[in-house]
C-alpha cells in the first residue's frame, strides 16, 4: 500500500483527518510589513507531531513556520528551508520568488518571510484524539515561537488553546520569549479547569544589552518576567527555561543567578536550564556573531561542541551541578516534571515534511 498523508496518520495514532492539502501556486500573501516581512499562507495536512514522529516524549503542535524574532542560536532555520524548498518543488514558490525566501545566505528569510498555518485549529479540532495521545503532553511552540508578532494578527496560538480548552485531561505545555502570552490567560485558565496546563517563559539572561546582541527582535527580558508574574499570579503555572545557555557568555554564575532571582521574584514555579546545540545550520548564523561580539570566544566555540553539535559531557555535568547549588541557594524548583525537550534541528525538519504530507 503506498504511503499517504491518512495512512501516516493513522499509523502514528492519531484519527483519520480531512483529505490531505497542498499548497497550490502561487503562496497565498496574507499579509506584508512595510520593512518588508512577509506572511504567507501554509496549508497544512496535519498539525500533531507524535511522540514516534520526532522521538520526543510528547506530541508538539507549532503554529508558524518561521520566526520574526530572530535569535541568533536559533535551530529552526532548518525547517524553514526545507518548507521554501519543498514549496518550490510543487510549483507553489515560483523560481524567481526562491532566492527571496531563503536569503542571501539561505537562513535571513526565516526571519521576514514567515509561514502561517492559519487552518491549525480546525485541523487539530478534527483530529485529535485524547484516548490516542498515549498520555503524552501536547506542547505548543517546540520549534518557533507560537507568540511571536505575527500571532498578534492572526491569532491561531490563542484558536489553538480555545480548541484545547474543549477536551478533557489533557497534558498541555507552552513554550515563549513573549509577553504577549499573557493576552491568552483567559483561555489558559479555561483549559486549566480541565487539563493540566504549564506555560515555559525562555529567557537566556536579564541583562538586555547582552540578549540583544543575540537576539535580533526578541521582547526585553524585563516584558518576558512581567508576564510570568501576570500568569502565575492569575493561577497559570509557568517558570522560566534558560535556554540555551551559552558557553561562555550566559554560562557566568553571576549571569546564571541573576536570572535565577529574577525569575524567582516574578514568581516561576520552576527553573530549568539547557545549554546551546551548535548544529551545523545554527553554526552558519550563530557563530559569525560570536566572531563579531565575543571574538576571543570563537576557537573555544570551534573545539566545545562534538561532531553532534552537542557539548562535552564534561561541561553539561559541571553546568548541572552549578545550577543545582544555585537553585539550592535561591529556592527554586527545577520542575523536571514540566520540562519539555526542545525539537532537535533534524526533527523539526521531518516534522515540517510530515505535516505537509509532502
Ligand atoms: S524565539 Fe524561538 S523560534 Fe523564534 S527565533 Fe528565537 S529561538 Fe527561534
Amino acid at each position: 500500500m503506498p504511503v499517504t498523508a491518512q495512512t501516516r496518520r493513522r499509523a502514528d495514532g492519531q484519527a483519520p483527518g480531512p483529505p490531505a492539502v497542498v499548497p497550490a501556486a502561487p503562496l497565498a500573501v496574507l499579509d506584508e510589513r512595510r520593512r518588508g516581512t512577509r506572511f504567507v499562507e501554509l496549508p497544512i495536512a496535519s498539525v500533531l507531531n507524535s511522540p514516534a514522529q520526532t522521538g520526543m516524549s510528547f506530541w508538539s503542535v507549532n503554529p508558524y513556520v518561521g520566526c520574526e524574532f530572530g535569535c541568533s542560536y536559533c535551530y529552526a532555520r532548518y525547517a524553514h528551508q526545507y518548507v521554501v524548498e519543498r514549496a518550490r518543488d510543487r510549483g507553489a514558490l515560483p523560481a524567481a520568488e526562491f532566492a527571496d525566501y531563503r536569503g542571501p545566505h539561505g537562513w535571513e528569510a526565516f526571519e521576514r518571510r514567515i509561514f502561517v498555518k492559519s487552518g491549525a485549529p480546525e485541523v487539530l479540532a478534527l483530529t485529535l484524539r485524547p484516548a490516542r495521545l498515549g498520555g503524552h503532553a501536547i506542547v505548543v511552540g517546540t520549534a518557533t515561537d507560537p507568540y511571536q508578532p505575527a500571532e498578534r494578527r492572526f491569532r491561531i496560538t490563542r484558536r489553538l488553546l480555545e480548541r484545547l480548552a474543549q477536551f478533557h485531561g489533557l497534558r498541555v505545555g507552552l513554550i515563549t520569549k513573549s509577553p504577549l502570552v499573557a493576552r491568552d490567560i483567559d483561555v489558559l485558565r479555561r483549559l486549566g479547569e480541565r487539563s493540566e496546563v504549564s506555560v515555559h517563559i525562555s529567557l537566556i539572561a536579564v541583562d538586555a544589552l547582552l540578549v540583544r546582541k543575540l537576539e535580533v527582535r526578541s521582547p526585553v527580558p524585563a516584558a518576558r518576567l512581567k508576564a510570568l508574574e501576570q500568569l502565575v499570579r492569575a493561577g497559570v503555572r509557568a517558570g522560566v527555561m534558560m535556554a540555551p545557555v551559552l558557553p561562555g557568555i550566559t554560562d557566568d554564575v553571576p549571569h546564571l543567578e541573576a536570572l535565577m532571582r529574577a525569575a524567582k521574584d516574578a514568581g516561576a514555579l520552576w527553573v530549568r536550564a539547557d545549554p546551546l546545540r551548535l548544529y551545523a545550520n545554527v553554526k552558519r548564523r550563530f557563530l559569525p556573531v560570536v566572531a563579531e561580539e565575543f571574538p576571543a570566544l570563537l576557537p573555544k566555540y570551534e573545539r566545545a561542541f562534538d561532531v553532534r553539535g552537542i557539548v562535552t559531557p564534561g561541561y553539561a555535568a559541571a553546568l548541572k551541578r552549578r545550577m543545582t547549588r544555585l537553585r539550592r541557594e535561591i529556592g527554586v524548583p527545577s520542575g523536571d516534571e514540566d520540562r519539555p525537550q526542545p525539537m532537535v534541528a533534524e526533527e523539526a525538519c521531518e516534522a515540517a515534511q510530515r505535516e505537509l504530507a509532502l
